[in-house]
This record gives structure tokens, C-alpha cells and sequence, in this order.
């Protein structure tokens, strides 16, 4: 546990390299000394004794003044059947957040949460149960990507904002996060390997179009028709599905990049035939793809996933009608690895989770 006095410190991850030249030139040290500090930041050092290039009399400084992290390791479950390992990370004043590493062939893809907790309010999701705690600053995203990488055999190649929080709720840290991935002294990733995931808040799409023209955008549908969609996602009774995909056709005019649509198949909710061909009605013709995943059960919900001989039908219908789509393999179902799931049964004990 820190200290109410550590608390105070001033966390040199949140910093960008410029801000932290300025600081150590106004503790009097040369401009280098920021750079070498930046450098030991993103290969996930903790503290500064680690840093074997800093002088010990800065080191021993700093270790009174400043830190380099703020998440306090709580949990780490790994995955027996695909390796998956998800965290559990202590915030400073309390709450908790989760991080999940996905190894894939090419190389890690780190899932980040952007807020601890959410009040999107969606019906299925275990992350908005107990609301929104707060939001997270970039440092402590960024915090989640590098301790991930740490704990990593191969390089951390994907981030994806897929995790707790509604990243669109959270935008100027989420711009900021976003730019310390892509800066060449940093972690030097292309903004192509980021995805950002949105329940669909449509004035910050166009935002985003500008900001970020080159990371992928996903959204999550989740149903192809209001009524259902405004019960299931709160946020379509503010931005109905019309709306939303407008601002997708029309980022995609912008980008020149293709809108991913997530859609979780509940069952028998929104996952009949004539769902998949309310859907295709919608999406045919636009610059999109559809990530099928099956409900990832959360007790509290009482929803449960399409089974997956029916979820394969449901792909193939929208294939079948000219809309590509891919059916998730579901990875980390053995350490609760959907949306929140840990943090819910960490933060409300009792609660239980699957
Ligand atoms: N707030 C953002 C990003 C976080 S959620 C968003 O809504 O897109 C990431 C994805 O997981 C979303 O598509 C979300 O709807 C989905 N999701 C949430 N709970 C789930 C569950 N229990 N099973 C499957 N997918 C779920």
C-alpha cells in the first residue's frame, strides 16, 4: 500500500518527453537525464533505483520526489487453455481496474481499460454494474500496456481500448494516451496496431475522425433495430442506430478506413435470422465489418451466449448477404476475462462472477 505522503508524488509517467526535459532542467539536471528516464518509462521500469544510467544521488531524489508508477499489481491469472493472462491493477484513492494480455501469432495484444468502472449502463456488461468510478489519466493507461509488455515473451505488437470504461466518455486522456503509444521516443507503435472501441457517443466519432484518421474504430451495435438496441444500450435512446451510422459512413468518407461493428449474440435476444437480415438491411454497402462474439455470461445479467452452431449460422447469413464477419474465438473464458468481470467480483465481493 502507498502512503498518503507517496500519494503526493508526482508520477513521471504521465509525462511526455517534452514536459519531463522541463522538469529535470528546472531540478537543474542536463536535458539527457529526461531521455534516458522516458527510456527506462517504456521498457516498464517501477522505480528509479532500476535505472542504472541516472547518478544515484538523482535517483535517490527522485525516489523521494517523483514516481514512475502508480498501479499497484493486485491480481494475475493466466489461462490454462490459451495462455491469456488478465491483471488486476490497485489505483491510487482506491478502486481497481483490469488489463488483459491475448498472445496471438504476430505478437501481443494488450486489452486496456480507459475508466475504472463505466455509466454507459449496458444490460449485459458486468463493468457498469457498480457505475463509474472515475476516469483514468493517460499515464495510468499507458501504465497498463507497459506492465502487460513487461510480464510478455514477445513484444506487445496491438493495443486495443476494449476493456472497462467508455474511452469516448474519456476522450482528452485518451487522445493523450494515444499519442504517447504512437511517439518514436516512446513506444513507437503505429497508430494502425490501436483500436478504440465505442458504444456509439456519435459526436465524439467526428472527432476522432480528425484527431486519429489512422487507429481503427470498432462500435458496438449489438442489435440491428432501436427498440431493442435502446434496451439493451442506454446510450442509443441519446444516439439512435440512424444517427450512429452516419457518423460511421461518414468517418469512413473521412479515413478511407472500414468501421468495425461489434456484436455480441445474446441468446434469444438478438440472435435469431431475421436479426442477421435486419442487420445486413443496415450495414450493406458500407465500408464495414462485423465481429460476432458470443455473450460472454455475467451472472448478474441473466443473459446468456448463442450457442456456437448458431452463431456460425448467424455469420454465415451475413456473409451470405455481403457483409463480412467474423466469429470471435472466445479467449480467457476460464479466468473471467469479459468485460469487468474481475474487478466485479474483487470490488463487490459476494457478487460473484462466471
Ligand atoms: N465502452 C466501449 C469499450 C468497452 S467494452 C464499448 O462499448 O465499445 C468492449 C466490448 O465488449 C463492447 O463491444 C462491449 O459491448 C462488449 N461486452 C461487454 N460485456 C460483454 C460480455 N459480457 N460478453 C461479450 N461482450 C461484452
Amino acid at each position: 500500500m502507498q502512503t498518503g505522503k507517496e500519494k503526493m508524488k508526482r508520477n513521471l509517467t504521465e509525462q511526455t518527453l517534452p514536459e519531463l526535459e522541463e522538469l529535470l532542467a528546472s531540478m537543474g539536471e542536463p536535458r539527457f537525464r529526461a531521455a534516458q528516464i522516458y527510456r527506462w518509462i517504456h521498457r516498464g521500469v517501477q522505480r528509479f533505483d532500476e535505472m542504472s544510467d541516472l547518478p544515484r544521488a538523482l535517483r535517490e531524489r527522485l525516489e523521494k520526489e517523483a514516481s514512475v508508477s502508480s498501479l499497484t499489481l493486485l491480481k494475475v491469472l493466466t489461462s490454462a487453455r490459451d495462455g491469456t493472462r488478465k491483471f488486476l491493477f490497485g489505483l491510487e484513492g482506491g478502486g481497481s481496474v483490469e488489463t488483459v494480455l491475448m498472445a496471438y501469432r504476430h505478437g501481443h495484444s494488450v486489452c486496456i481499460s480507459s475508466q475504472a468502472g463505466c455509466r454507459m449502463g449496458c444490460a449485459f456488461c458486468a463493468s457498469g454494474i457498480l457505475g463509474l468510478r472515475r476516469d483514468l489519466t493517460a499515464g495510468e493507461m499507458l501504465e497498463q500496456v507497459l506492465q502487460a509488455g513487461r510480464s510478455a515473451e514477445k513484444r506487445v505488437s496491438h493495443v486495443v481500448v476494449m476493456g472497462t470504461g467508455e474511452p469516448f466518455d474519456n476522450y482528452d486522456s485518451l487522445s493523450r494516451f494515444l499519442r504517447r503509444l504512437h511517439d518514436p521516443q516512446g513506444l513507437n507503435m503505429s497508430y494502425r496496431s490501436i483500436t478504440v472501441s465505442t458504444c456509439g457517443l456519435v459526436p465524439v466519432i467526428a472527432r476522432f475522425a480528425g484527431d486519429f484518421p489512422q487507429v481503427n474504430l470498432a462500435v458496438s451495435l449489438h442489435a440491428p433495430e432501436d427498440e431493442l438496441r435502446s434496451r439493451i444500450l442506454p446510450v442509443n435512446r441519446s444516439y439512435p442506430i440512424g444517427a450512429l451510422l452516419e457518423a460511421c459512413r461518414d468517418y469512413s468518407r473521412r479515413t478511407g478506413r472500414r468501421v468495425t461493428f461489434e456484436y455480441a449474440l445474446i441468446r434469444g435476444i438478438n440472435d435469431s435470422p431475421d436479426h442477421a437480415d435486419r442487420l445486413l438491411r443496415l450495414l450493406r454497402g458500407s465500408l464495414s465489418h462485423v465481429n460476432l462474439i458470443a455473450l460472454n455470461p455475467v451472472r448478474e445479467t441473466g443473459m446468456e451466449g448463442t450457442a456456437r452452431k448458431e452463431a456460425e449460422r448467424f455469420r454465415e447469413r451475413l456473409e451470405k448477404g455481403g457483409v463480412p464477419a467474423t466469429l470471435r474465438r472466445e479467449l480467457g473464458s476460464d479466468i473471467a476475462a469479459a468485460c469487468g468481470q474481475l474487478r466485479l467480483g474483487e470490488e463487490a465481493p459476494g457478487s460473484g462472477f462466471a
